[in-house]
């Protein structure tokens, strides 16, 4: 009796113990139970697909239903597109007002997995909702997640497509919700494939606003130049610092956001794809933090 008694003991330790923890602990267990030490590029969809991003939003909105609302804005090959406001700041101060979209390309699932956090940061952190207030679309290409495929249903590329007349339905569905809205700053939450190191790409020359957020971040994983001189160039982006550039590309969230939306802060995050996403996760995320810290 006595071995058996020892033994429920030792049984029902082994089975509270797990939920002493937090349903944001657990959370993120089950996400990075899926990292390796090694990572190939084609192996990202491993981190974060479009199912582990269901659930985590799911988990998110139990976690907090006072400070996150999410709905729908409609339907991109049957995959709904997912809009989340935050709601419940008790504060009367005037708050920053930040829109965040990510997963443009599916192959880019670790800005996916930073916009979660961002709004999980929300919800635990009662001064960050007394300063910010946020709306995320945090996965504008459904089809692509799903897939690990950079374009979406129609095989478009939608980060060309916030264009009059070259619209993919995800962009259109998007314009439409964004129309007549203004925000401070604007985030689009990206990553590229054949990097090692973080960037960030400016809609205009920004006050050094992205030069000293990107500071938080060692300089090894901000992007050199070519030359390693200023202004220079790496893989077709302009840089006007480590880690900080322009492009050219047209038809881009970004300048959408910047062109269209008059948002005076808009920029692409790069996070590199050729690095462990458990590590580059955790500085695209600080990197995020560190851009609305310095606009608070
Ligand atoms: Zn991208």
């Amino acid at each position: 009796v006595a071995f058996l008694r020892i033994w429920l003991l030792l049984l029902s330790f082994v089975l509270v113990a797990p939920g002493s923890r937090s349903q944001g602990a657990r959370s993120l267990q089950k996400c990075h139970s899926y990292l390796q030490t090694e990572f190939k590029y084609g192996e990202h969809y491993l981190y974060f697909d479009w199912l582990q991003f269901q659930w985590h939003l799911k988990e998110l909105q139990t976690l907090y239903p006072k400070f996150l609302s999410i709905e729908t804005i409609g339907y991109a090959g049957q995959y709904p597109l997912y809009k989340v406001k935050t709601t419940g700041a008790t504060s009367r101060q005037r708050r920053l007002r930040v829109l965040v979209t990510a997963g443009t390309h599916g192959t880019e699932p670790v800005g996916v997995a930073s916009a979660l956090d961002l709004l999980e940061r929300y919800g635990r952190d009662k001064s960050f909702r007394d300063k910010v207030e946020l709306v995320v679309f945090p996965a504008l290409n459904p089809w692509g997640l799903s897939r690990f495929s950079r374009r979406n249903q129609q095989g478009v590329d939608i980060n060309r497509s916030f264009l009059d007349g070259q619209e993919s339905e995800n962009s259109r569905l998007l314009m439409k919700d964004l129309s007549g809205e203004s925000f401070d700053l604007a985030l689009d939450l990206h990553g590229a494939r054949s990097f090692y190191e973080h960037f960030l790409i400016r809609g205009a020359a920004d006050g050094g606003l992205a030069e000293n957020s990107i500071r938080a971040i060692s300089k090894k994983d901000r992007l050199d130049s070519e030359t390693g001189e200023y202004p220079g160039s790496f893989g077709g982006y302009t840089l006007f610092n480590e880690g900080v550039s322009e492009s050219s590309n047209m038809g881009t969230m970004k300048s959408y956001a910047f062109d269209q939306l008059r948002i005076p802060y808009a920029y692409t995050f790069e996070y590199p794809g050729k690095v462990n996403p458990r590590q580059t996760h955790r500085l695209n995320f600080r990197l995020v933090m560190s851009m609305i810290n310095h606009l608070l």
